[in-house]
């Protein structure tokens, strides 16, 4: 296998000279005041080891990433009553699509599309306020992190909860089928707050090597969720963790992985190692380009694959 620490700077000296490196999201005004020049890399392995290269220590707005830390919540509150709510099928459509909601009864596709996410966020805020909700998505995530000072920006939240007119339809739709059960406003708030955790690479590498390891906190050696629980949410960031453009991704890259339209990444190598990467310059699909091409440049050094016999 390369050598890690070279690999890793190998791929950010790449990154650092692209010259197409897609468009920063601006329908949400607060993340298109972010550079496109920026790209950071952090693989943390599941023995612990930590390689990071260019902006990996810089916070940035880590979107739809945190749906899997809210389905991780979720799961642990609910188990497989989630799956009651929310569907486990790559969606096809965009990820703030309202066309199969209306054919499907007002049950989401998956809890990695927008619509999937909202009603995950409803299953965690039953029997809480919208305070109490996002206190214990930020909970859980600061606890696997093992850092205390991932936040909120609540530039980023007051920025999407005054432009989201779209995630506000898709809320009121799956309340009219009943699919969300709390009150509207509530649950959206929950979302927006979640959508607008800041970390950086290393911190969201770090949250996430739990599902490398099937599950175990590597600190405490304890389970999170079961070890099958984690293999599936490994399996729905690979069949639909970069909306429309899932199946290229597993094709180009082969590793679980959910992205978001901040231009992070969270992939995981089972057994091997928890990677993130972030460029805010994004494809036509809503996924970071140059972080897209970086975990390819990774999978194809190393081998890191779940469709890999060899590794
Ligand atoms: N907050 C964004 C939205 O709801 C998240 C989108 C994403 O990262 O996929 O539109």
């Amino acid at each position: 296998m390369a050598d890690l620490a070279m690999l890793v700077a190998n791929i950010a000296a790449r990154a650092a000279t692209a010259t197409d490196r897609g468009r920063v999201a601006d329908y949400i005004p607060e993340l298109a005041k972010v550079s496109a020049g920026h790209f950071g890399i952090a693989v943390v392995t599941a023995a612990g080891e930590e390689f990071a290269a260019g902006d990996a220590d810089m916070r940035f707005s880590i979107q739809s990433v945190s749906k899997v830390f809210a389905l991780v919540e979720a799961s642990c509150r609910h188990g497989d009553a989630v799956w009651t709510m929310v569907g486990r099928e790559p969606s096809g459509s965009a990820f703030n699509s309202i066309i199969q909601l209306e054919l499907e009864g007002g049950r989401p596709r998956n809890p990695f599309i927008n619509a999937g996410a909202i009603a995950v966020c409803d299953l965690i805020a039953q029997g809480k306020d919208s305070a109490e909700a996002i206190a214990a998505i930020m909970a859980r995530i600061r606890d696997l992190a093992g850092d205390d000072s991932i936040d909120i920006d609540p530039a980023v939240a007051w920025s999407e909860s005054v432009t989201g007119f779209r995630n506000a339809a898709l809320a009121n739709y799956m309340r009219s089928f009943g699919v969300i059960a709390g009150p509207v406003d509530a649950t959206l708030s929950v979302y927006f707050q979640q959508c607008a955790i800041a970390m950086s690479c290393r911190q969201l590498a770090r949250a996430g090597r739990f599902l490398a390891l099937g599950g175990v906190a590597p600190d405490t050696g304890l389970p999170v969720i079961s070890a099958e629980r984690t293999r599936r949410i490994n399996a729905l960031m690979l069949t639909c963790g970069h909306y429309d453009a899932s199946g290229d991704f597993a094709f180009r890259v082969g590793l679980p992985a959910k992205s978001g339209v901040g231009g992070g990444i969270l992939a995981i190598a089972p057994g091997r190692a928890s990677i993130a990467v972030w460029s805010p310059g994004l494809s036509p699909q809503g996924n970071s380009l140059l972080g897209t091409r970086a975990l390819e440049q990774l999978a194809q050094a190393t081998g890191w694959s779940v469709f890999n016999p060899d590794v």
